[in-house]
């Protein structure tokens, strides 16, 4: 990898750790998903970052995909919550994802927990150039039933590319007949999710978190207009909402038209039936070995 890009992946990840840790540090009874939401963000732009997604916070079942609107500033974290904190920052596109999670103020889930942390760093240990994929998603799911629970097996992680969040390669959380195999040079997140229940997330209601697909092909000027401003700014980067609604008043209207257009795609929340802990780290695979950047 060219060394000048090796560094911006480098500061990517120096930031997501950062903000990751922040995030997690703010997490208390009564504080607001908002406010972490906005800090963590905040502080992405003054590291020198830019947010390669919004933040997601997912509490107790859901697994992932979930970050608060203005309106949804009644949210609070409660004792006894499980808390995924789930950032990704981009210098100059090149992005670093993470998660870590937390549960408030109580150790009921420590052993859950420390599953999908465990089965990271496991995995850790044994990716470099040459293994196959699921030889990672074996270790994953071996360490996570080790200690009497599930991986998510229809979540995985996956390759990085500049400005792609996912860039054609899963690492699976489960062993599978993928013969994929990493090579040098390639950049990977890698998020074991372990889970109290069956182990299989299904989509449930909104995130709030967009993404854009393609701009309207029939002339409605302000529907053109907002899908242009998308696309220059967030090119196929997840999006969030909030970024925009305080500049373009109309936005949630003419972006719910978009989504019927399927110029934009909503991703949906993702919900298991049990509690649900997420560990990530993203690392460039080596020769022998990988380099973690988060
Ligand atoms: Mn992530
Ligand atoms: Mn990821």
């Amino acid at each position: 990898m060219d060394e000048e890009i090796l560094e911006k992946y480098r500061k990517a990840g120096r930031i997501a750790r950062d903000v990751r840790e922040l995030g997690i540090k703010m997490i208390r009874p009564g504080v607001r998903l908002l406010d972490v939401a906005e800090e963590i963000e905040k502080k992405i732009y003054e590291l020198g970052g830019e947010p390669a997604f919004p933040v997601n916070i997912s509490i107790n079942k859901v697994a992932a995909h979930f970050s608060p609107r203005y309106e949804d500033d009644h949210l609070e974290f409660k004792e006894g919550d499980v808390v995924k904190i789930d950032v990704g920052v981009h210098v100059d596109g090149y992005i670093a994802d993470t998660a870590s999670t937390i549960e408030v103020e109580t150790d009921k889930y420590s052993d859950l927990i420390e599953s999908s942390k465990e089965a990271l760093e496991k995995v850790i240990d044994v990716a470099r150039h040459g293994i196959e994929v699921r030889i990672l998603g074996k270790v994953i799911s071996e360490t996570i039933e080790s200690k009497g629970f599930r991986p998510i097996s229809n979540l995985s992680g996956h390759s990085l590319n500049r400005y792609i969040l996912h860039a054609g390669v899963s690492i699976p959380n489960i062993l599978t007949t993928d013969k994929i195999k990493l090579k040098e040079g390639m950049v990977v997140a890698i998020e074991p999710f372990a889970s109290t229940g069956s182990g299989y997330v299904k989509s449930r209601g909104w995130s709030n978190i967009y993404r854009y697909v393609h701009s309207p092909v029939f002339r409605d000027l302000r529907l053109r207009f907002l899908a242009k401003r998308i696309k220059e700014k967030f090119r196929t980067l997840p999006f969030a909402d909030r970024w925009f609604t305080r500049n373009f008043p109309n936005m949630r209207e003419n972006l719910n038209k978009l989504i019927s257009l399927g110029c934009v795609y909503h991703y949906p929340r993702l919900v298991d039936d049990g509690i649900v802990s997420q560990h990530e780290h993203t690392v460039i695979i080596t020769k022998d070995g990988c380099e973690v950047i988060t």
